[in-house]
């Protein structure tokens, strides 16, 4: 199953959003309820091109944004999702805002039925670096009550930190990490994941702020690794295995359609980890090239 676009209007304004302003101008009404079951059941019958991204993904479902909370139905059309797509993991992405409110959080566990996980970014220790990157202030006490929020709920779905790496708080990845051991010292009830940011709508409007390489970020990654192993479930998504080190490589995750990666002739085509790596993002391939890679000989 594809990423859902559930809703395209959010209370964040983050810098390295892979949606331009134009999404959230879009009429809401195109993602109402009764438009956003249309659009499922065509897609259940296979009637055509319904959802553009991981079309041909049939294992699981993103809800995305947009923030999904925010719909204006959103417990109605999540009861939908969750009745028609049985036995589907579906993966919310959220701000986390919403379930600061522990009535809104209670009520959406009661709906989240599993196989359900909900992924909350959080971009840095502090209100200072979350909020200078979701461009909203109070962002960062709201993510983190969510958390805490969804974290509290006896039976709640699974819940994901996802950090998204860019130049804006790379310096404090070890930081982060040690603010998530700190405030959720229990790492069995969650999971970590740290991706490589996408260089796409407002990333790429922004780009000359958010520029990092991927050498960079697995460098960072690579001096936080005794934090890391201190995580019960930690993934990596967009790293290419050659530049993680070699303790890392099995946290990393092929998550992107094989349309948005590339594996540049000259450096993986004698790699003999080729099947198993994800590549480079395309995107990511246009801006900074090849020239990181490390082929691991055959
Ligand atoms: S050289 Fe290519 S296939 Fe090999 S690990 Fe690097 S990116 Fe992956």
């Amino acid at each position: 199953m594809p990423d859902i676009p559930f809703w395209n209007k959010c209370n964040n304004k983050c810098v390295m959003c892979t949606n331009l302003p134009v999404f959230a101008r879009q009429r809401g009404a195109q993602y109402g309820l009764k438009e956003q079951i249309v659009k499922l059941e065509r897609y259940r019958k296979g009637l055509g091109p319904v959802y553009l991204k991981n079309a041909a993904r049939a294992e699981f479902v993103s809800l995305t944004g947009g923030e999904p909370t925010l719909h204006p139905d959103f417990f109605k059309l999540l009861s939908y999702f969750r009745l028609r797509l049985p036995g589907v993991p579906i993966t919310l992405l959220s701000n986390g805002r919403r379930f600061a409110d522990a009535r809104f959080a209670a009520r959406f566990c009661a709906v989240a039925k599993p196989p359900f996980s909900t992924a909350i970014a959080l971009h840095g220790p502090s209100p200072r670096v979350h909020d200078a990157v979701s461009g909203v202030k109070g962002s960062f006490a709201q993510t983190l009550e969510g958390i805490r929020s969804l974290l509290s709920i006896p039976g709640a779905p699974g819940v994901e930190v996802r950090v998204i790496l860019h130049k804006k708080n790379i310096a404090v990845l070890r930081k982060t990490l040690e603010f998530l051991l700190g405030n959720f010292p229990d790492t069995s009830a969650y999971r970590v994941t740290v991706i490589h940011y996408e260089i796409e709508g407002m990333s790429l409007a922004n780009h000359r702020g958010l520029r990092l390489k991927l050498s960079e970020s697995a460098a960072a990654l690579a001096a936080c690794l005794p934090l890391i192993k201190r995580f019960g479930d930690f993934r990596l998504y967009h790293f290419p295995l050659c530049l993680v080190r070699k303790e890392l490589r099995a946290l990393c995750w092929i998550t992107q359609p094989p349309e948005d990666r590339c594996y540049p002739a000259g450096k993986c085509g004698r790699c003999r980890l080729r099947r198993k790596c994800a590549g480079l993002m395309l995107e990511y391939m246009k801006h900074f090239g090849d020239p990181e890679l490390r082929p691991v000989k055959r």
